[in-house]
């Protein structure tokens, strides 16, 4: 995978293990006209990026680095499990995005 593609969001189509449910899942789902993503730690609902069937980057964990079992986490997730993984940059951003209350 190239470095470029590694910021953009994941796609709908991707698939995570969901402990919940047993088995791989699509990462997200549809709801009318709008995408919708699940966190892979806490199943959190996370607003996808417009239009494009994407979550947004920062929901990837390839934006901040990690490389990890789940393939989109919500903020609070990040913050929770992999602060410790982050550069310091990243950690910078990840604070400012917290505290603009972004998910
Ligand atoms: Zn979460």
């Amino acid at each position: 995978m190239q470095v470029a593609s590694l910021r953009v969001g994941v796609p709908l189509s991707e698939r995570q293990f969901d402990k919940e449910l047993g088995g791989y899942q699509e990462v997200g789902y549809r709801k009318g006209k709008k995408e919708f993503f699940t966190c892979g730690s806490c199943r959190g609902e996370l607003a996808g990026a417009d239009k494009h069937g994407r979550a947004k980057n920062r929901n990837n964990p390839l934006f901040w680095g990690l490389e990890v079992e789940e393939k989109v986490l919500c903020l609070r997730c990040v913050k929770k499990k992999y602060e410790a993984a982050l550069t310091w940059r990243k950690r910078g951003y990840l604070k400012d995005y917290l505290k603009r209350g972004y998910k």
